[in-house]
């Protein structure tokens, strides 16, 4: 069927083409070549349309005669001779590849080759088929320089990161060291000293220092948390037994405020996968400012019960309340409600911490209005293992 379409005892390719192929020859939107392999040592065209013509910027006339490593740019002589030996070897008779030439202009041209080598009477002929890649070309060239910028700004980005780190690991550590004297002997001072004033005073001392303290852990807190590196340590925890020691820690702290504290935490609560001094740090944040954000005498109260798998802990006060518009806010770091801007307090990390904890077991937070005044922060924690464990 072919030999009968192909005159291949001629060499011109318009009389070598069956009139439906010339057609189709000069009507498709790819270059098309014919070469003839037999022809000097790396062949020659013998027909190409006008596409190929245009994609290069040569005549017909100019092309003709030329061999593919004429129009091949010099870097890749060697790769294209290698091509055409092994066509004519007879080890890629059919195949697509990547071929790129050089224009009359000097430009690079990138071209996906489809090839089909056959033997005529004797003579190799190459039938190809050349698709301009040049906008894919330039496209992967983008997102390789876009891919490596990423890895670059990546990169610096880590840099920063661990300079923060270790900039704030040093700060952490040179803090502390000169408060924890300051924590642990004003804590000791509480118990020894007699007169009155001086217990005041040493009270005082203690638990600036204590929130000192807990400012600095929470500051080094969010900076990891930022970063990606706080990382917990989960155990099969017994959720009412932790609870019940922040019950006595909370209830010990807060003699002073005189708060109406009530507890109502299951029995036999199921074990939980947690961290239980994450458990404790969430819940004392809720409590303290529980205890903060109400007047004197005011009541608390903290329920914990077990449903559909999760672990439920609400922590009601009738205090000053939160405004609808900042029950979302109040979870961002640094932001203080302003319905109590006069109220004691620390930076607004608390409560941001807190969202990120419970977020890393699984669980959310959120604020409901408490009756007639006051909040309810509803939390939970999911028995199911999830992702984060
Ligand atoms: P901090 O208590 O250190 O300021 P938090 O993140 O724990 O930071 O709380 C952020 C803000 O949310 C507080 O400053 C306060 O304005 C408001 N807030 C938190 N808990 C309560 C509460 N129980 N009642 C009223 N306002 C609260």
């Amino acid at each position: 069927m072919v030999n009968k379409q192909i005159g291949i005892n001629r060499d011109s390719p318009k009389e070598l083409l069956h009139p439906y192929c010339i057609n189709f020859f000069h009507f498709v939107n790819d270059g098309l070549v014919i070469i003839d392999l037999s022809k000097g040592p790396f062949g020659q065209f013998i027909e190409v349309n006008d596409v190929f013509c245009s994609m290069l910027g040569y005549t017909h006339d100019e092309l003709i005669g030329l061999s593919p490593i004429d129009i091949t740019p010099e870097d890749l002589y060697h790769n294209a001779r290698q091509f055409i030996d092994r066509q004519k070897s007879g080890t890629d008779r059919k195949i697509i590849r990547e071929i790129t030439f050089l224009s009359k202009n000097g430009r690079r041209v990138p071209t996906e080759l489809s090839s089909h080598v056959v033997k005529l009477n004797g003579r190799l002929i190459g039938f190809g088929i050349h698709h301009d890649i040049t906008k894919r070309k330039k496209f992967e060239q983008d997102l390789i320089l876009s891919y490596e910028k990423e890895l670059q700004l990546r990169q610096e980005l880590q840099n920063q990161i661990h300079q923060r780190i270790e900039f704030a690991r040093g700060l952490v550590h040179e803090i502390k060291t000169s408060f924890t004297p300051i924590l642990c002997n004003s804590k000791v001072l509480t118990k020894i000293v007699t007169d009155e004033t001086a217990i005041l005073l040493t009270q005082n001392i203690f638990r600036a220092a204590s929130n000192l303290n807990n400012r600095v852990d929470e500051h080094f807190d969010l900076i990891r948390s930022e970063v990606g590196i706080l990382n917990l340590e989960y155990d099969w925890i017994n959720p009412s037994s932790v609870l019940n020691e922040v019950v006595s820690e909370f209830k010990s702290r807060t003699l002073l405020n005189k708060n109406l504290f009530r507890t109502y935490i299951s029995p036999d609560l199921p074990p939980l996968w947690a961290d239980a001094d994450r458990i404790r740090q969430i819940v004392l944040n809720l409590l303290d400012n529980a205890s903060k954000f109400t007047a004197e005498g005011a009541e608390i109260i903290m329920r914990v019960y077990c449903r559909e798998s999760k672990l439920y802990i609400h922590v009601e006060d009738n205090g000053t309340g939160i405004p609808h518009s900042e029950k979302e806010k109040i979870f961002q770091s640094y932001y203080r409600s302003k319905a109590n801007p006069t109220k004691a307090g620390g930076l607004g990390l608390g409560l941001a911490l807190c969202k990120y904890l419970i977020e890393l077991h699984g669980g959310t937070i959120k604020i409901e209005d408490n009756k007639p005044s006051g909040s309810i922060f509803k939390l939970f924690i999911p028995y199911t293992k999830h992702e984060n464990l």
